[in-house]
């Protein structure tokens, strides 16, 4: 059997390891398995490739150099993968994956480049088709590349996470789709190099807008839009390479990332259009310069008075419970609370944190039985009858201007509804904004009070003080 027919079977077994993996991974009883089968085939691909690889190479003109600069670039990059895989934090995944986007996306960029300048002996009815890949493959990675570096920026904080608003600003992104059809059809009937640099810089800059133009909330749906992208970025790669693999893989990828953008869309009420139009027909909102009134304070005493004549305690956390890595101590109220006979139980929105599961994982890290951690929809309609609402490190997704004020940024996502309980404690550090950079009215309402400080030491006080 010869190596391009062996590559050729063990891509169709990792394909399929892959679909196997991504059904795993919908379901976290499922999710382990889901990790080996990905890890698996990916295994089998990387193993399938270098020995194409070497294959092709072997004996020809350059072969040892060629394959000695592969073998060091495999083994830099995966030596850094592995460190950056082992110090990154919880908090920062969402960063750490729009740079991983870029680099797929660059990828995407170089192949195309390549796949003009090499001059591979292709068919003459084939060319056009593959100057048209050239070109498609070139714009997809660009828009991707810049798109999570802006995403990347935004999400560590290097750059507001506020939308960019410029004038005409849709016009911009239909000019920018009508000029890369125009430079298509010109570059399949002459290929000019200029037209590959005017593509290129033409995909940089929309990629950089349409990302630049979303706001902080609406984040979530960018990385997982910008995981769809790369997927396509990486099979508009499979096609120019005549790799399989990369066409299937890319696909998967691709579309996965585009329906769960479309879930998220769906949960957080956002038009799918709007968002990956890079925020069609939002304008710039209203500055927020409404007085709220006076926020009450409380100590960790006062806290553990209440929590200690609650019948029912419903916990909702955000990202800075991620932050002050507060879970476990959490978890150890949760289990002193439940002694005394306190009906207790999370409830989770699903952009809460910085990655969809966030807190569910945290959670289950620190030993939270599964079944008292419950998601929006399950438990908003309790919440008017729960006694104490513990808001822990939690901001755009309890925020009743969402569900109260149409001229928010936030307007129309749904939240949960924690101000309908019968007393609110707030743990944060300030009265600084969330995510989405909207001051939160929960703060000043009657029934809402403020335990400020690190989240962690706070609820570690209340446990003392019960
Ligand atoms: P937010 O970012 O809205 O608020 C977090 C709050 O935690 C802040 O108000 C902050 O206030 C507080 N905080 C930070 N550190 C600490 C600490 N050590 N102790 C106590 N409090 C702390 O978080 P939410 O989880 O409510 O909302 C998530 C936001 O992130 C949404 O806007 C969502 O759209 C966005 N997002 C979500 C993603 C996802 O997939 N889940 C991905 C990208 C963005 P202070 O500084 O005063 O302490």
């Amino acid at each position: 059997m010869t190596v391009d027919a062996l590559a050729g079977a063990a891509y169709i077994a990792a394909a399929l390891l892959f679909i196997l993996s991504l059904a795993g991974l919908s379901r976290h009883e499922s999710a382990r398995a889901g990790v080996v089968y990905g890890i698996v085939g990916m295994t089998i691909a990387l193993g399938a490739t270098l020995a194409l690889t070497v294959a092709d190479a072997w004996g020809g003109s350059g072969a040892t150099l060629g394959l000695s600069l592969l073998a060091v670039g495999v083994l830099v990059g995966a030596a850094i993968g592995l460190w950056r895989a082992k110090v990154v934090k919880m908090t920062e995944m969402p960063q750490l994956i729009a740079l991983l986007h870029s680099f797929v996306g660059l990828a995407a960029v170089l192949v195309g480049w390549n796949g003009h300048l090499s001059h591979a002996s292709i068919p003459a009815e084939l060319v056009d088709i593959h100057n048209a890949e050239v070109f498609i493959g070139i714009f997809i990675g660009g828009v991707t590349f810049t798109g999570s570096i802006v995403a990347y920026l935004k999400l560590s904080a290097r750059v507001s996470s506020r939308p960019l608003v410029l004038p005409g600003k849709n016009l911009l992104n239909v000019g920018a789709l009508v000029a890369f059809v125009v430079l298509t059809v010109w570059f399949v009937l002459d290929q000019q190099l200029w037209l590959l640099v005017a593509v290129t810089l033409l995909s940089f800059a929309l990629g950089w807008h349409l990302v630049a133009s979303i706001g902080g909330g609406d984040m979530p749906v960018v990385v997982s839009m910008l995981n769809s992208y790369s997927g396509w970025a990486a099979a508009a790669a499979g096609f120019l390479l005549n790799n399989d693999l990369l066409i299937v893989t890319g696909a998967l990828v691709g579309s996965s990332g585009a329906y769960l953008s479309y879930i998220m869309c769906k949960a957080m009420n956002r038009s799918f259009l709007s968002v990956i139009a890079g925020g069609f027909g939002i304008t710039a909102s209203a500055s927020d310069d409404v007085d709220h009134g006076e926020h009450r304070e409380l100590n960790a005493e006062a806290a553990a008075g209440l929590l200690s004549q609650a019948q029912s305690v419903v916990i909702t956390p955000g990202y800075g419970m991620a932050v002050a890595q507060a879970q476990y101590p959490v978890a150890d109220l949760v289990a002193k609370l439940r002694e005394r006979g306190v009906d207790v139980r999370f409830g989770i929105h699903p952009v809460a944190g910085r990655l969809p599961g966030h807190m569910n994982v945290l959670l289950a890290e620190a030993k939270v039985p599964y079944d008292i951690v419950l998601g929006m929809d399950e438990i908003n309609d309790d919440l008017a009858s729960t006694s104490v609402v513990l808001v822990i490190g939690a901001n755009d997704t309890v925020n009743p201007a969402a569900a109260e004020d149409p001229g928010s940024p936030i307007a129309g996502m749904p939240v949960l509804r924690v101000w309908e309980a019968e007393n609110v404690i707030v743990f944060k550090r300030s009265m600084a904004p969330g995510y989405a950079g909207v001051q939160n009215p929960l703060f000043f309402r009657e029934n809402a009070q403020m335990l400020f400080g690190d989240a962690k030491e706070r609820v570690e006080d209340i446990i003392r003080a019960l």
